[in-house]
């Protein structure tokens, strides 16, 4: 059902979690665009601005990886102190309550472990834009090193001083594998969660939007909350278009 206001949703997704032993939160975008970091799809969204860089673009171009370091630099300088918003920290307050085991996300930007989660109950499908690794040997950069050293070498992107690999932010680009560790361990989650709640994603970008989907094969129920209609609403049990903050606003424990 699509809840018709935000007190009937408010009412609703109270009493489902209550209802409900594990709750898997599955985050997007959305629930970061209060903390002042665009989403992806809305209008004047940043990414709706650059062609995104593939991965094999940055694997055989220095110039590709010069230009990606200095988007990443950009986006530090607009919202590099962005802090949780209410919807992260409604989900660290359920987490810390224990109804939460993990949290599911396809954000890169910390924010969950910023609001009390343990990295270790933070899935990241597309990875963590707040550090960098060497994509040889795996050792890892901080922004600011990588920053001093491109400052030093007029714009040019360094590579690992260890093993010569090159150096990228630890995300998973358009073109680049998926990280099979955390796709098994979003699996994991999915199937044992009784409440499976989508949070502030278009659901658009597979295979994470296969996520609610398996959720609900296997017998858990979906909520949906996300300002704008997605191809799932129909499977859904509740459906909420409302702002994510003021949803999960009264699940804040202080
Ligand atoms: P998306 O931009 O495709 O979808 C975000 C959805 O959230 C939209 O449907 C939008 O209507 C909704 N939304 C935005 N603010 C909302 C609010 N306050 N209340 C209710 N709904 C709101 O994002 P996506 O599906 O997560 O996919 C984008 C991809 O780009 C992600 O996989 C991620 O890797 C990357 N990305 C990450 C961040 C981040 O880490 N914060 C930001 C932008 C993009
Ligand atoms: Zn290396």
């Amino acid at each position: 059902m699509i809840a018709p206001d935000l007190d009937t949703a408010k009412g609703h997704l109270v009493d489902m979690i209550q209802e409900a032993a594990v709750v898997v939160p599955f985050t997007g975008a959305g629930i970061s665009t209060e903390c002042g970091i665009p989403d992806f799809r809305s209008p004047g969204g940043l990414w709706t601005k650059n062609r995104p860089i593939p991965f094999d673009e940055f694997m055989t171009s220095q110039e590709a990886r010069n230009e990606s370091w200095r988007r990443r630099f950009a986006m530090a300088d607009q919202f590099g102190d962005a802090k949780p918003g209410r919807g992260h920290r409604a989900l660290a307050s359920l987490y810390r309550a224990g109804k939460v085991p993990v949290v599911v996300t396809q954000n890169i930007d910390n924010l969950h472990q910023a609001s009390g989660f343990a990295a270790e109950h933070v899935i990241e499908l597309h990875g963590n834009t707040t550090y960098s690794l060497c994509l040889d040997c795996g050792a890892r950069y901080e922004l600011s090193w990588v920053r001093r050293r491109m400052d030093a070498a007029n714009g040019c992107a360094p590579d690992c001083p260890a093993c010569g690999g090159f150096i990228k932010t630890a995300t998973i680009s358009f073109g680049q594998a998926m990280p099979d560790t955390a796709m098994r361990r979003a699996q994991d989650a999915t199937l044992n969660c009784d409440l499976f709640l989508a949070i502030g994603s278009s659901l658009q970008v597979w295979p994470a939007a296969g996520f609610p989907l398996m959720a609900k094969r296997n017998g858990a129920r979906l909520t949906i909350i996300n300002r704008e209609s997605t191809e799932f609403d129909d499977m859904a049990d509740l459906v909420v278009r409302q702002d994510i903050g003021t949803v999960l606003e009264p699940f804040i424990v202080h």
